[in-house]
């Protein structure tokens, strides 16, 4: 199923394969194999090997610690890493406040922050979403008015993923209120131990905190923490989207869940013989397949754009791999509980917090509907598929 590669695409990608079976710690592997979500320590354990071996940030230019990598290789070590079920390097540092700093930032951020986001000594979160203002972000309401060489920021942050782990927060603020709303935007760095923010957990389907709500009150954050300039938050926010959206393609993670429903299929007895050998449920296989190849191609399409493109502008097909990604995404999930069975609803919060306790059932089955219930997101964060379909609609079809 794989994309022909040259000899010299296959070879590098044995590399890669070959050194992340051996650098990958086995209790890391196994918890992430049965879809155990990784600790803040497992994560930060996993980007400093990787940054160890020059790997953390691959797509950054090599003055920055990025790898010198094209397009194809770089995607051929994203698909590695979810194959073998390694955690992503942190994507709020690597690929979202990192690639901003590095477009947009000085030359003071650039030599103070890149090595930490790059090292994870300092975890970022997206401050972006506010009650009121998720789709239509430009809307948003957070203030920050300028008091010398502070701004003194108001307001609240909604839906804030791992903001409870984050040590800094990459934020769009208002800093103009009269101008056309996307005018007024501004870009600030800002540091969640900061005096006046307090926060809220906000939790989720699957029961989990994954997002939270915070609250500014007064919060003062040095003018040096803005990025770029005042009022052009917007571009940098744009630019920043577009990275992200790149990144929910995710083809090598479902297909390692896809593979990895195949192969628990052929353990499962339904209506007498394994699941495996079920026409339907090898229909609803062979659907995604397909659709995964296609998948596959449009992401390398979109990854060798953004390669050639130099002023900062995405492949709007970025917003094809955010719907469709996540919805293949989703339907290995569901599968996954499909293949689970009753077994999926033995759910056991502390050993799926990686902690003590046994699972009702097979080790694997008790997080299938975990996660099921935390995908969900997928077609919602990052922009909802009804706003991919606007883009697509605009930009590709010309509607
Ligand atoms: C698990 C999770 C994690 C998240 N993490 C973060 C994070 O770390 N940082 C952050 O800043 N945000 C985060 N978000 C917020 C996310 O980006 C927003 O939820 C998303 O943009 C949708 O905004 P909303 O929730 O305000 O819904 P709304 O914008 O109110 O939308 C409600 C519904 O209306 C539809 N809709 C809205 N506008 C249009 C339109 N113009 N045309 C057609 N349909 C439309 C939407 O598709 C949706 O179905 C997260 C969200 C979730 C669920």
């Amino acid at each position: 199923m794989d994309l022909r590669l040259s000899a010299d695409e296959a070879r590098f990608r044995d590399e890669v394969r070959t050194w992340l079976n051996a650098a990958l710690p086995d209790d890391l592997r196994r918890k992430m194999h049965l879809g155990v979500r990784p600790s803040k320590a497992d994560i930060v354990r996993w980007q400093r090997i990787l940054n160890e071996k020059g790997w953390a940030a691959p797509s950054w230019p090599v003055e920055h610690g990025g790898t010198g990598w094209d397009a194809t290789q770089l995607y051929i070590f994203k698909e590695e890493m979810q194959r073998a079920f390694a955690p992503d390097p942190l994507g709020m540092n690597i690929n979202l406040v990192g690639p901003v700093i590095i477009a947009f930032g000085s030359e003071q951020q650039k030599k103070e922050l890149l090595p930490k986001i790059r090292n994870l000594d300092i975890w970022f979160c997206q401050g972006f979403s506010e009650p009121g203002a998720g789709s239509d972000l430009a809307s948003l309401k957070t203030t920050a008015v300028r008091d010398g060489d502070h701004y003194i920021v108001n307001g609240s942050k909604l839906w804030t993923s791992n903001a409870h782990r984050a040590d800094w927060m990459f934020a769009l603020v208002r800093t103009d209120t009269t101008a056309k709303k996307q005018k007024g935007i501004t870009y600030l760095l800002i540091d969640m131990k900061s005096p006046g923010i307090t926060m809220n957990p906000v939790i989720t389907m699957d029961g989990d905190r994954w997002c939270n709500q915070e609250f500014f009150d007064n919060v003062r954050v040095p003018v040096a923490n803005r990025i770029g300039e005042e009022n052009k938050g917007w571009n940098y926010a744009k630019y920043l989207l577009g990275h992200e959206r790149v990144n929910f393609g995710k083809v090598g993670a479902t297909k390692a869940r896809i593979a990895l429903a195949k192969a628990l299929a052929t353990r499962v007895i339904s209506n007498g013989k394994p699941l495996s050998e079920d026409q339907r449920f090898q229909e609803k296989l062979a659907l995604i397949d397909v659709e995964l190849k296609a998948l596959e191609i449009t992401n390398m399409q979109v990854v060798a754009a953004m390669k050639k493109n130099t002023d900062h502008k995405q492949d709007p097909k970025a917003s094809i791999l955010k719907i469709k990604g996540g919805e293949l995404y989703q339907a290995a999930t569901e599968i996954l509980v499909e293949v689970a069975g009753p077994q999926a609803m033995a759910r056991q919060t502390e050993f799926l917090k990686g902690e003590t306790g046994t699972a009702v059932g097979a080790d694997w089955a008790a997080t299938t509907s975990h996660n099921y219930f935390m995908m969900r997101e997928r077609t919602i964060a990052g922009g909802s598929t009804e706003v991919q379909h606007n883009i697509i609609a605009k930009a590709i079809l010309g509607l």
